[in-house]
């Protein structure tokens, strides 16, 4: 069984757990440490219940205070080569370099960081399994990659990136120069590609699918439950998506 929950997502934050046997992993820290401790007490953890902790790449909105947190309560983190070089502050507690397409175990968690498009050093999202289930999150992508197919096919559970609906960026209020990097193929995903990928994948087993990293500026949260819902052939209120504030509550890959 996989248990996680979303502390926040988007631009101004994000944090994951996901809670696999006795181990618990947080995935990106885009919050201070007082605030990442105060979104976990939310949630009834506290850091030092962390087993360790996986940045998926340097933008400060994933980053964030990872290294001041991993020193503070002395915790692993587990980040690619290319973020740890990119990384302002990289002096964490300890560091295991992970590569993209090789698998680690931590504990009772399998591991898959895999290779999106994005516009940072070297990232990696990750799949999660606990030998029967398989947890995929997926954000931070300028377009659905043949290999991220592959990587969401089969999933119990996917957190997918719904960014921005196109017309809203091209007729917000952000400067051409961050339009085009946001709408470019190492930017964002906009919320038709989140329906293009779930039309693509095999869905026999999914069971969650949540759209994440939703903007505030050029998204409504009616727009990316609209792409989410024909992705899945479901109506939109049957849909979940992410917030920034509260991120989502938990969920579970185990039968109801
Ligand atoms: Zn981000
Ligand atoms: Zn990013």
């Amino acid at each position: 069984m996989i248990r996680f929950c979303s502390l926040g997502s988007g631009s101004a934050g994000n944090a994951l757990i996901v809670e696999i046997g006795a181990t618990r992993l947080l995935v990106d820290c885009g919050f201070s440490v007082q605030e990442l401790e105060r979104r976990m007490a939310r949630v009834n953890l506290s850091p030092r219940d962390l087993t360790a902790v996986l940045v998926t790449h340097e933008h400060a909105d994933h980053i964030g205070a990872t290294a001041p947190l991993s020193r503070r309560y002395g915790l692993t983190v587990f980040t690619s080569p290319g973020t740890r070089l990119a990384a302002r502050d990289d002096r964490f507690s300890s560091i295991q370099e992970i590569q993209a397409d090789a698998p680690l175990e931590v504990d009772d968690a399998w591991i898959h960081p895999f290779t999106v498009p994005h516009d940072s050093r070297e990232p990696t999202q990750f799949a999660f399994s606990d030998g029967d289930h398989r947890l995929v999150l997926m954000t931070d992508a300028g377009h659905v990659s043949p290999h991220m197919v592959e990587m969401a096919t089969g999933a119990d559970a996917l957190l997918l990136e719904c960014n921005h609906d196109p017309g809203l960026l091209a007729a917000g209020r952000y400067p051409p120069s961050l339009k085009r990097r946001i709408g470019g193929g190492y930017g964002h995903l906009p919320n038709h590609a989140a329906t293009e990928l779930l039309n693509g994948i095999d869905q026999s087993r999914l069971r969650h699918v949540v759209g994440m990293h939703l903007s505030t500026d050029n998204n409504h949260a009616d727009l990316a439950r609209q792409a989410l819902a024909a992705g899945l052939g479901c109506a939109p209120c049957e849909t979940a998506i992410a917030t920034q504030d509260t991120g989502f509550d938990w969920r579970t890959t185990a039968p109801c």
